[in-house]
């Protein structure tokens, strides 16, 4: 919903109109204005309503994107209640910034993974595909910190193979929203059960929680391993074992 002040919109007035525009003119016009201000803020602000205003044709806007506005307003929140002054010169600019960096690490959450797994190519390959060490940094949603490592990816094709960089985009896109490690792997498994078709897939994430190094216990070398095992990987040990000492062996 957008909310512009009257004080701002009354004085906006469209080239060749007398009365003020509707929403969507007086965003137009405030962009203009922003870029030629050169002001970043105020630039990212207006952006971030635009993207998320009905188009012209009323129809909603397609960018359904995250509300940037709306951490600002939260992360001046948090810096007032934890004592800090959040005018000072150091943290004038911190609740934009932190914007964008939320508005980054949780693209995922409008982005669809299935798309990516859509194309894939006809193939007469019937031995399991690995792909190691695809790095992946994610927000632990327990406590919105970070949590970062690598995934292992491996599945059987029953004649269709997906494009290697297509299994990497879709790491990108599960770990950019809040997320545990134990769901993030299911849902690859799963994905690539569904959308590739394939006989069996196996996944296997390893990661360094900094909620678990950074605060609390405090165990900073402790790496946390999950595995999702589907169809021929989790029926048939012989499969399942390949994957997994095919993980463990080779160059790492
Ligand atoms: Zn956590």
């Amino acid at each position: 919903m957008l909310v512009l002040t009257r004080r701002v919109h009354e004085r906006i007035v469209l080239p060749g109109s007398r009365s003020p525009p509707d929403s969507w003119g007086c965003l137009t016009v405030l962009r203009g204005r922003a870029t030629k201000k050169g002001g970043a803020h105020f630039l990212a602000r207006v952006e971030n309503l635009l993207s998320r205003h009905p188009i012209q044709d009323g129809r909603p806007s397609q960018n359904q994107s995250v509300d940037q506005p709306r951490i600002e307003a939260a992360v001046r929140e948090i810096l007032l209640a934890v004592g800090e002054d959040p005018d000072r010169e150091g943290l004038r600019d911190t609740p934009v910034r932190v914007a964008r960096m939320y508005a980054e690490l949780f693209s995922g959450l409008h982005a669809d993974p299935r798309e990516l797994l859509s194309k894939s190519f006809t193939q007469k390959y019937d031995e399991v595909v690995i792909v190691k060490d695809i790095d992946f940094n994610s927000m632990c949603e327990h406590h919105l910190l970070p949590f970062m490592g690598k995934a292992h990816i491996g599945y059987l094709p029953k004649g269709r193979i997906v494009g290697l960089s297509k299994l990497a985009r879709v790491v990108e896109v599960l770990s950019h929203r809040p997320q545990v490690q134990e769901r993030m792997t299911e849902q690859l498994a799963d994905l690539l059960m569904e959308e590739t078709g394939a006989r069996g897939v196996g996944v296997v994430l390893e990661a360094t929680h900094t909620c678990m190094t950074i605060r609390g216990v405090r165990k900073a070398e402790s790496v946390c391993t999950t595995s999702a095992m589907r169809g021929s990987f989790r029926d048939n040990a012989s499969t399942r074992n390949e994957f997994l000492s095919l993980l463990s062996g080779g160059a790492r």
